[in-house]
């Protein structure tokens, strides 16, 4: 690797180095995207991908690392564990850095393309999905509603709470869905219970964590080797019906509420990429109770937990007709889970449940401690009870036919440039006519 010269954040690309750059040296996430047909791998740098397949063809890469960068998705490179994601990323740092020999910066050059000129897709296999409910506040608000005498149940600070979702309905952003029908509570007991698109459509406003090293079945991942497990992290949406959660979900838990789509960002940021963005677990008021030794690991509570700044946005139909920017709905911060990422693994494999390369463990809605910070619409309008003006004069409870939704996350820290996660947004198709 050459010696170098330039500041230690310096790209060749000049616009990898601005200060508004989503996509910075230091960031380097992952993606796929359409290259004549073919799903190639590439990584983000400044308004750029950079194939990595094509990167392997010209001798960029060691060769230890060529079969797995020339794959259509991720999961190859995650299986090789943490040494080759270390060199992987090394490897691209220099390639693209100021510093870098003219040849291998030409050969680079020319596996540069456009993001706004490409078509990006799934980057990772994920053959599991399970959503928690990491965030006291979103717990706490949802249960004032619905439970007022006793919001949060007696579980919630021993354990993080969380079921099995559906990976076959997770969609790459930017693809629409539609308005899923089921069933809902009757209006009296007596009656039949209705069968109709959903009312109360809802967003929830996540983060995605990728598994990147698999575990054994019956092998429980201590608390301190947890977050080794991780290889990255996206924006997620776990679409939610609220009228057909809260008729089915009594015994066992939400189904058709949750499994009809959850739409996930195309960029995938490295855990490496988020070091300078880690916090300490937020700290616990004396009255609650200490984690148990399996969820307790003290460099997990000093700087397990992420800053990660998010943002919803809605952009409705007639917003988009009139030009209208999308409209802000929310802000929140990954920092205020109750529950680390870590603890979000040892408790998952706490009973011998095996890990799968490219698992997604999902946070679960992200709000902070004010109302104006809820992840969702039915804390934002108290389950429909208050609506949201919007800028056209409209107003919601929950999504409208024609709604897109937007999720926005960024980091930022002194002495390091500012990072983005991107993007994730999908649309909401009118429900299809049933069939008879
Ligand atoms: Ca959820």
């Amino acid at each position: 690797m050459a010696k170098r010269t330039a500041a230690p954040h310096k790209s060749w690309l000049p616009e990898a180095n601005k200060a508004t750059a989503d996509f910075p040296l230091t960031h380097l996430p992952y993606g796929a995207f359409d290259q004549d047909g073919q799903q190639h791998l590439c990584v983000a740098i400044g308004t750029h991908l950079l194939d990595l397949y094509a990167c392997a063809e010209s001798g960029l890469l060691p060769s230890n690392l060529v079969e797995a960068c020339q794959a259509p998705v991720l999961n190859p490179l995650m299986g090789l564990g943490h040494r080759s994601w270390t060199l992987l990323r090394e490897t691209l740092t220099a390639l693209l850095h100021a510093d870098e020999k003219p040849d291998r910066r030409q050969a680079a050059e020319a596996a540069l393309h456009s993001i706004a000129g490409s078509t990006l897709g799934r980057p990772v296999h994920i053959p599991n999905y399970t959503d928690f409910y990491a965030s006291i506040y979103h717990a706490t608000r949802v249960g004032q509603l619905f439970r007022p005498e006793q919001p949060l149940l007696p579980n919630y600070k021993h354990l993080p709470i969380g079921y099995h979702g559906r990976a076959s309905s997770i969609i790459p952003s930017g693809i629409p869905f539609f308005r899923p029908t089921g069933q809902s509570r009757p209006f009296a007991v007596e009656d039949a219970p209705n069968f109709q698109p959903t009312k109360a459509l809802d967003y929830e406003l996540e983060l995605a964590l990728y598994v990147g090293e698999p575990s054994l079945l019956g092998t429980p991942i201590p608390v301190s080797r947890a977050g080794q497990h991780l290889f990255g992290v996206s924006l997620l949406n776990d679409w939610s019906a609220r009228d057909i959660q809260s008729w089915e979900y009594q015994p066992l838990g939400p189904l058709l509420s949750k499994n009809f789509a959850t739409s996930i960002s195309p960029w995938v940021t490295p855990m490496a990429a988020l070091e300078p963005f880690r916090a300490p677990a937020p700290p616990r008021p004396s009255t609650d109770p200490k984690p148990l030794p399996y969820l307790h690991s003290i460099a997990d509570q000093q700087h397990g937990s992420l800053n990660v700044k998010l943002e919803v946005l809605i952009s409705t139909a007639t917003m988009r007709t009139n030009k209208l920017e999308a409209y802000l709905l929310s802000k929140s911060n990954t920092q205020d889970l109750y529950w680390t990422p870590a603890q979000l693994i040892a408790h998952h494999t706490s009973n011998g449940c095996n890990l799968q390369v490219g698992d997604v463990l999902a946070t679960g809605t992200i709000s902070g401690p004010t109302e104006a910070s809820a992840g969702c619409l039915l804390e934002l309008t108290r389950n429909g009870a208050q609506p949201i003006l919007l800028p056209t004069a409209e107003t919601r409870t929950f999504l409208a036919d024609g709604d897109e939704i937007i999720l926005r996350g960024s980091c930022e820290a002194p002495g390091h440039p500012r990072i983005s996660l991107g993007e994730c947004r999908a649309a909401v198709l009118p429900a299809r006519p049933l069939q008879p």
